[in-house]
Order: C-alpha cells, then sequence, then structure tokens
C-alpha cells in the first residue's frame, strides 16, 4: 500500500512517515498544498493523508481540487482540535474521513485499513490463495494452517500478489506500489524478497504458488480448488 502524506510539520510528517514504514507502508511526503496536488499525477496512491493547515492551498482547497481532477483516491483529513468547522468543511470538500490532531497512531493505523477497503480489490479483511491464507486486520499469513513469519515488506508484497491473484505483476508495479519514489527500482531488491517469500510460504509444502513470469514479473498462482 503506497501513502501520500500532505503535512507541513516536519515532526510530524516524520513521526507518521517513520511508523507506517515500520507496518510497511510505502510513505510519500508533500510539505505543502501545492505540491500535494501535485503527487497524485506523478504517482497512484491507496489512501491521502491530508492536513488542513499547509502553505500556499490548504487542505479543503487540495481536497476539492482533486475531486474535481477527477481523483478519487480515499482521502483522509487531518483536523485540528474543537474545529467542528473544518471537519465539516473538510468531509464537504471530498474527504472520506478525519482524524482530529493530536492522535494515537492506532486509530491512523484503523482509519487507514478502512479506508483502503473502500477500493474494490481491498474489501475484504481474509484473503486466500489455495492453502494460502491472510487476516488484513491481525497481519496473520499462514499455510495449511501453519503461521509464517514475513517482515513488514513481504508482507505488502505478499498482499500485493493475493489482491491480484494469476495476474502477471511486473516489478515496476510491486515497486510503486510497496516503495515510495526514492526507490531504485533497477535495483534487484524485489527478486530478493520474493526469493525470501518463497522459501518462507512454500516451506515444507511441494507447490510454488509465486511463479516467475519470464521477461515480465510475477504471478500468484490461484490453486485449483478455489478456481472460479
Ligand atoms: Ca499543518
Amino acid at each position: 500500500m503506497r501513502i501520500l502524506l500532505v503535512e507541513d510539520e516536519p515532526s510530524i510528517a516524520d513521526f507518521v512517515q517513520r511508523g507506517l514504514s515500520e507496518e510497511g507502508y510505502a510513505v510519500d511526503i508533500a510539505t505543502d498544498g501545492e505540491e500535494g496536488l501535485q503527487w497524485p499525477s506523478v504517482a497512484e496512491f491507496d489512501v491521502i493523508i491530508l492536513d488542513v493547515m499547509l502553505p500556499v492551498l490548504d487542505g479543503m482547497q487540495v481536497c476539492s481540487a482533486l475531486r474535481d481532477r477527477g481523483v478519487r483516491t480515499p482521502v483522509l483529513m487531518l483536523t485540528a482540535k474543537d474545529a467542528i468547522e473544518d471537519r465539516v468543511r473538510g468531509l464537504d470538500s471530498g474527504a472520506d474521513d478525519y482524524l482530529v490532531k493530536p492522535f494515537a497512531f492506532s486509530e491512523l493505523l484503523a482509519r487507514i485499513r478502512a479506508l483502503s477497503r473502500r477500493h474494490p480489490v481491498m474489501q475484504g479483511t481474509s484473503l486466500q490463495t489455495g492453502d494460502l491464507a491472510m487476516d488484513s486486520t491481525t497481519r496473520e499469513v499462514s499455510r495449511a494452517g501453519l503461521l509464517i513469519n514475513l517482515t513488514a515488506k513481504e508482507y505488502a508484497i505478499l498482499e500485493y500478489l493475493m489482491r491480484h491473484p494469476n495476474q502477471v505483476l511486473t516489478r515496476t508495479m510491486i515497486a510503486e506500489h510497496v516503495w515510495n519514489y526514492d526507490f531504485d527500482n533497477a535495483s534487484n531488491v524485489i527478486d530478493v524478497h520474493i526469493r525470501n517469500l518463497r522459501r518462507k510460504i512454500d516451506a515444507g509444502s511441494g507447490a510454488t504458488l509465486i511463479q516467475t513470469v519470464r521477461g515480465a514479473g510475477y504471478r500468484l498462482r490461484r490453486g485449483r480448488e478455489d478456481r472460479p
């Protein structure tokens, strides 16, 4: 999952980016309203976290401009305490939800999960591919009932694969979804993560779930039992 954070206060931006990265989210930061408006035409995001008080353009202006441009990405607005008017204006400008500052990080995570589920491919909190299962609320992954320990990045890649079963996902698609703009796509980091993922999810099992599609990318093969 890739998130755009539009926040001008460095301490808050840093705190949120660090926390979300630890959870496996890829985070890009815009520090003013104009930058926040430009990012969604450069990259595709799953959720946009938008502060209300921003230099150049405020959060409401950014949100209505994004909606005018046809950007449908869920927007979570960060508003000041007691500013009821801000929340109303925020929702009216096209935001999907708001969070009052200061907020608990666990609440931010829960709201991001809830908003990301609005996207058709992100609906459903339990995913199943053959005997591989993932619960996106508890972040538990298991194969044939045995729990598997994944790193945050491995989890993010596997979730992306599981939400697009049988589709060939190129390294660029994976990079753009799981990493932020600073990621060097020319490196073999993705291949290394895939190799580790395979080692973990295929351990002790005959069937290889993650297939390499030569010259194209990777595909998560759906088991015969859950083919439509
Ligand atoms: Ca601010």
